[in-house]
């Protein structure tokens, strides 16, 4: 069956039609063969049946009358047919009568009795009974055997011509199927042909050619037609491919912009986050690191440092006097300046050391391994070497200082609030040495800040309990003999603490910001003071009153030096306000106006400690100040400390250029007092004359009319 299905459709037509014919030969011969036989042997029968009647009607007489030559005359008639072997005639007794038997024909006749008309097939012959009737009375029966080969081999023959009747037939069938069959199988073998074509191709543009209107002609009409429209969604298709491939590539480009802009953004915003970051943790000015990035990486070190159990040194470090440059100079001077001693502070250090920058004038240098706190110091003075050297900024030769102070871990503290508190310390300490130091930290230091915490927390009472007063050191003019001005120097008497220096608690009022209500107390103390001299008839006497940085920077000075003026009922030109060159460069612009108001309101303005600052001509100029005060530092080893002495005549050369006024501080000794007379510096405050004293003793002072000291011996 699957050989079948495999067979090529040409041949599969001729197998079913050769099939086809053949069924219908077999089926017309067998019909054709089988009726033939049933009427040769129908005809036989008929030929017997009439031969027997005859036969019968023919012998009656015979046996009745018992004539058997009569009976085989009957009989002998049969010879002529050439099929019939036997006829046999049974008299009425059912016994032999007569017979014929054919040559050369051996056969067994049957025995005697009756038989009633029947007739008998066999293979190759027929019997046949017929009664002889007379008058209605059996009387005996004919017996016919005849033979019927003669059928078969008909049939044989028969079968022999409808065999080659059916090979004939069927090679005609053959020729003919094998050539009709092309109407049907061509077109369709072209049909295959176009389609396994159009779909290894995939060319939709060829067609199977084909006209008839048969079902066939319909199929290649449907098929041509299914293959139009293919071909229209192929061509859509490839127009939308076309399409959509050029959409893809436009996308693509675009894509690919994006990408590229995304990138861009990428390490814009990577770049802008890294240098956000850098920001973060760095000084704008120096590029040094910020105080963040500098308690970042001291914590890195601390823990570094616990785990190998080595040490830390912390060096801060704070420039002397770099306001003074930065207010009289400008602010572009000042970072410039600042950049230099950042360069200057990262060459004098190694690579895993750190130097930050924590704002202003205020550095700090942590070195994260030293072996011993000695090398804290080395790095320490080479840093105060190396900035000795004069930096030259925008046409200006500047000399900057630093104070240095240092902790170590873990001697000095062991982490890094504390470490940082007593490098500060330490620091503060050598600016009090005079600058320009470095000092260690010691355990004593932390108690010396204790105990400005303590003096401050008494200060803050020390006001209302009138612990606070003010003594006067009288200023005399040598030229009259006279004490024309007073200085008014405050004191704090601390019930158990006793008599605490100005130098000690003045610093203190300043930090903690109590100097300004009893800066306020002095000028309306003294004020009266003075007004209560003027009252008692020493009217040429003049105030003078310290001022603080605190207080000049603060916008309420000259209202409240107005309202001690108008409460004392003073002239203002009796009154002069100090101030100290570091004072006045803090805030060098602020100082400036305030100084201008409160000199427009008629008080003379004196700088006070002359030569111990930023003594500088150009600044002296600008400030709107009336006297010099020169600093006791340059007259105690006056006249016999030659620099003292050219510092002394420099300053009184200059502020004689300026037109101001003299006074010289700190005069203990007659050769001092010689020394200023002769450089015609007139107005003399010092212990030579008399320490500060209250305000009745130099009341008694003035009344005596007797000069205080030694200057009754001292002639003109
Ligand atoms: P200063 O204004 O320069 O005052 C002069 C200081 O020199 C006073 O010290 C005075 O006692 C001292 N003195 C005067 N003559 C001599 C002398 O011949 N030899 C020596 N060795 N010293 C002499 P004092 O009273 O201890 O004041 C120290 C500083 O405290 C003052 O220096 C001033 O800057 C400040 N001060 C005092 N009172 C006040 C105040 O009421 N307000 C402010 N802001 N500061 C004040
Ligand atoms: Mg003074
Ligand atoms: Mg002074």
């Amino acid at each position: 069956m699957r050989a079948i299905k495999n067979l090529s459709i040409r041949r599969k037509m001729v197998l079913i039609i050769m099939m086809i014919s053949a069924i219908a030969l077999t089926v017309a011969s067998v019909a054709f063969i089988a009726t033939d036989r049933i009427n040769a042997r129908h005809s036989i029968e008929e030929n017997l049946r009439t031969l027997a009647k005859i036969t019968a009607a023919n012998s009656s007489a015979a046996i009745l009358f018992g004539d058997k030559t009569a009976a085989e005359e009957t009989l002998d008639f049969m010879s002529r047919q050439q099929y019939i072997q036997a006829a046999v005639l049974y008299g009425q007794d059912g016994k032999f009568f007569a017979s014929y038997i054919k040559p050369d024909v051996y056969l067994t006749l049957p025995g005697p009795g009756l038989q009633a008309a029947n007739i008998q097939f066999w293979e190759d012959y027929i019997e046949l009974y017929s009664p002889v009737i007379q008058e209605n009375e059996q009387i005996g029966h004919v017996y016919i055997r005849a033979d019927i080969k003669v059928i078969k081999e008909r049939m044989a023959g028969y079968l022999g011509i409808v065999a080659l009747v059916f090979i004939f037939s069927l090679f005609v069938a053959f020729i003919l199927s094998a050539r009709m069959q092309r109407f049907i199988t061509d077109p369709l073998l072209k049909l295959s042909a176009v389609a396994r074509k159009v779909t290894t191709d995939k060319n939709y543009s060829l067609r199977a050619a084909g006209s008839s209107r048969d079902e066939l002609g319909n199929l290649i009409l449907d098929f041509n037609e299914m293959l139009d429209q293919i071909q229209l969604r192929d061509n859509e298709l490839e127009n939308n491919k076309l399409e959509l491939e050029e959409r893809v590539a436009t996308r693509t480009i675009e894509l690919e912009a994006a990408n590229q802009e995304m990138e861009k953004a990428k390490k814009n915003a990577e770049s802008v986050a890294k240098r956000m970051e850098y920001h973060a943790h760095h000084d704008g000015l120096t590029g040094l690191p910020n105080r963040i990035l500098l308690n970042d990486r001291l914590s890195k070190a601390l823990s570094h440092a616990r785990r190998e159990q080595s040490r830390i040194a912390l060096l801060f470090l704070d420039l002397d006097r770099f306001k003074i440059i930065n207010d009289s100079l400008g602010h572009a001077v000042g970072d410039q300046l600042l950049r230099v001693i950042s360069r200057r502070l990262k060459n004098c250090v190694r690579d895993e050391d750190t130097v930050a920058r924590l704002g202003g004038d205020e550095f700090m240098v942590l070195l994260p391994s030293i072996s011993d706190s000695s090398d804290a110091g080395r790095i320490g003075n080479k840093i105060i070497d190396s900035l000795i050297r004069a930096v030259s900024c925008n046409g200006h030769e500047l000399h900057i200082t630093t104070s240095i102070g240092v902790s170590i871990y873990p001697s000095d503290g062991t982490d890094a609030e504390t470490l940082l508190k007593h490098a500060d310390i330490s620091m503060y300490r050598a600016k009090e040495l005079g600058r320009n130091k470095l000092v260690y930290y010691t355990a004593e230091m932390n108690a010396e800040s204790r105990r400005q915490l303590v003096l401050e927390t008494s200060l803050r009472k020390a006001l209302d309990r009138g612990e606070l007063k003010l003594v006067y050191q009288p200023k005399v003019d040598i030229s009259r003999n006279r004490i024309t001005g007073a200085e008014a120097l405050l004191r704090w008497e601390h019930p158990t603490m006793g008599n605490i220096s100005p130098a000690d608690f003045i610093p203190v009022a300043e930090n903690s910001g109590l100097i300004v209500p009893i800066g306020e107390w002095v000028i309306r103390k003294a004020f009266n003071q003075l007004a209560a001299w003027h009252a008692a008839g020493h009217r040429e006497l003049k105030i003078a009153v310290n001022l603080s940085s605190s207080q000049l920077t603060r916008p309420g000075l000259a209202n409240s030096v107005r309202e001690a003026l108008d409460e004392s009922r003073l002239d203002p030109a009796m009154t002069e306000l100090e101030i100290t060159e570091n004072i006045v460069m803090q805030n060098l612009d602020s100082a400036i106006a305030t100084l201008e108001i409160l000199k427009g309101m008629g008080i003379s303005i004196a700088m006070d400690d002359f030569g111990t600052g930023y003594s500088s001509l150009s600044y002296l100029r600008r400030l709107p100040i009336d006297i010099v005060k020169i600093d006791q530092s340059f007259v105690r080893e006056l006249p016999g400390n030659k620099e003292d002495a050219s510092i002394a005549q420099a300053i009184i050369a200059m502020a004689n250029s300026l037109g101001l006024d003299l006074v010289a501080e700190g005069v203990e000794t007659i050769k001092q007092l010689n020394f200023f007379r002769q450089q015609e510096v007139m107005v003399i405050q010092g212990y030579l004359f008399s320490k500060p004293v209250a305000a009745d003793e130099l009341l008694a002072m003035l009344d005596s009319e007797t000069m205080p000291g030694p200057l009754n011996l001292v002639k003109k």
